[in-house]
């Protein structure tokens, strides 16, 4: 049994939401180099299935791959992906400095859509998601999509599944109601307490980790102090009622990607340790000595 000393250790090591595919701007090594200076061990390394796959990439991808056409380190395709995937074993199996995680996000529609052979191999599935209706309840966007990752993870025994940036559309969708003086007026306009209850009740036993996501935080919210506050609120909501939370920095390069991984750790240490000492009890993370 791990002290609540270690677990934080452990926490402070660990990203489990690094992108080092397609979207990185650097070598890799070098970036390993870059991880390993954080103090980084306990790593999950992904990139985006829509970056590989063409039937229903965002236009955002597209326009980015356009851009970048002649600087791409793999093939925006499956083929790509697989490329991806063979290097990132690689480093799974050759470097002594981390635990490699190896994986994937995609997002909540496509999920059907991965091929078998990408599951086969990972071990850790992010489903990238975002409220597509903002008219109904936070619950009922969130829910059949725990259901479906639920399955997924059953279907193909993969360790680790996760719910990216949930909070991120209402969030910043609902910043406008955030008052000026830094309070926030209702955390109830935004997901509604009962949805928060609805939501945290339905995690619970599906095994599926909520995300706490450094970019929806640090990034997006950056200018709205109250809305980091309401970020630590809701989670503190979900905290007590048991659910258990993932950690991911969600960067894409070095450059302007502030690590706030500690600053969670920090605020929700001590009094919810509990809930992240599942991740790291799932598959045997490095333990710093
Ligand atoms: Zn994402
Ligand atoms: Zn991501």
């Amino acid at each position: 049994m791990l002290s609540p000393e270690k677990i934080r250790d452990i926490l402070y090591q660990t990203d489990m939401h690094i992108h080092v595919g397609i979207e990185l701007p650097i070598p890799l090594a070098d970036f390993l180099e870059y991880l390993k200076n954080k103090d980084l061990v306990n790593i999950g390394l992904l990139d985006h299935f829509e970056m590989y796959y063409t039937p229903t990439r965002p236009w955002q991808f597209t326009k980015y791959l356009d851009k970048r056409r002649n600087r791409l380190p793999y093939k925006p395709t499956l083929k790509g992906l697989k490329d991806f995937y063979r290097r990132i074993q690689q480093v799974k199996k050759e470097s002594h400095d981390f635990k490699v995680f190896v994986g994937l996000e995609c997002q909540a529609p496509n999920l059907d859509r991965i091929p078998a052979w990408i599951f086969e191999q990972i071990e850790l599935l992010g489903c990238c998601y975002h409220d597509t209706n903002l008219s109904i309840s936070w619950a009922k966007n969130v829910i059949p999509v725990v259901k479906k990752l639920s399955e997924l993870k059953r279907r193909y025994k993969i360790p680790i599944v996760n719910l990216h940036h949930p909070l991120r559309t209402r969030l910043i969708d609902y910043r406008d109601s955030f008052s000026e003086t830094g309070k926030i007026k209702s955390i109830n306009k935004i997901f509604g307490y009962s949805s928060l209850n609805e939501v945290a009740s339905y995690l619970k036993g599906k095994e599926v980790f909520f995300e706490m996501n450094g970019h929806t935080c640090f990034h997006y919210l950056k200018n709205f102090s109250a809305g980091q506050n309401l970020f630590f609120e809701v989670h503190q909501a979900l905290a007590t009622k048991g659910v258990d939370f993932s950690i991911g920095s969600d960067a894409h390069s070095i450059e302007g990607e502030k690590n706030p991984l500690r600053h969670f750790v920090d605020h929700f240490y001590p009094h919810y340790m509990h809930n992240f000492s599942r991740l790291i009890k799932l598959r045997e993370f490095k333990v710093p000595v």
